[in-house]
């Protein structure tokens, strides 16, 4: 672990679920999928809804092909299982966003210091990047953004479904953010409080901050870091830094 923090970063990677967010990542998860399960029953039961959306986000997560979105590989393997066209279930998906995902603000709350973190990250003219796992359609990194109290217009990007071509734990999901907002990797520095999906950045040449508030340990093997500490340390470690030019 490194005690100094004198290197000069140009943009901060910051992870949303548990990490900015106050999440009870299992009841979201839980309550997520019956919810957009039920929306599915005409078409099949939630049995065979819940094993087809996951068949087809273990492709999405496997797809290496960079010509196509996260979004593409989803709809084509997901439409393909269930027989129906995007065209038929979309009017679904997006009255679900619209109307039902809102409801599920209840698993998530403000923490006291993300905004202090992004706040200070401007600061030192840092890019913010809101890093979140991009198996997400942006309406529903939106939603969820907006329960941890920051606005889309704190982060130069948002990775999503529709805009990023890789999803986490692949370290070509840092090196495709990296790359979209022209910044080397050894320059960047990634928050986030999964100690697999988060801590992989490394390997894209990044440097980690594990957010231990609400750590997400798979507990395979002892987790490197460049960096640990609550939300509230990340703040304080930020305000640390040399302003990026
Ligand atoms: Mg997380």
């Amino acid at each position: 672990m490194k005690t100094t923090n004198d290197k000069r970063y140009q943009a901060l990677l910051v992870d949303l679920d548990g990490t900015l967010l106050d999440l009870d990542h299992e009841n979201f998860l839980r309550a997520y999928i019956e919810a957009l399960a039920g929306k599915f029953s005409a078409y099949l039961s939630t049995d065979n809804f819940i094993r087809h959306l996951f068949e087809a986000i273990n492709v999405m997560l496997e797809n290496h092909d960079p010509q196509k979105n996260n979004e593409t590989v989803f709809y084509e393997e997901f439409c393909r299982r269930i027989g129906q066209s995007r065209r038929q279930i979309q009017p679904l998906v997006d009255d679900f966003y619209r109307h039902d995902f809102p409801k599920l603000n209840s698993w998530g709350s403000e923490h006291p210091y993300a905004s202090r973190v992004i706040k200070k990250a401007k600061n030192k003219n840092l890019i913010c990047v809101l890093a979140t796992d991009p198996v997400f359609p942006a309406a529903a990194t939106l939603q969820r953004l907006s329960w941890s109290g920051l606005s889309p217009a704190d982060f130069q990007l948002i990775t999503t479904m529709e805009n990023m071509h890789f999803c986490k734990p692949n370290p070509a999901y840092y090196l495709e953010i990296a790359e979209a907002i022209n910044c080397p990797p050894h320059q960047c520095l990634m928050a986030g409080n999964d100690t697999l999906e988060d801590l992989i950045s490394s390997e894209a040449g990044m440097d980690t901050f594990l957010v231990e508030d609400l750590i997400f340990d798979r507990g395979n093997e002892e987790p490197t870091f460049t960096y640990r500490g609550k939300l509230q340390d990340l703040a304080r470690f930020i305000d640390g830094l040399p302003e990026s030019s």
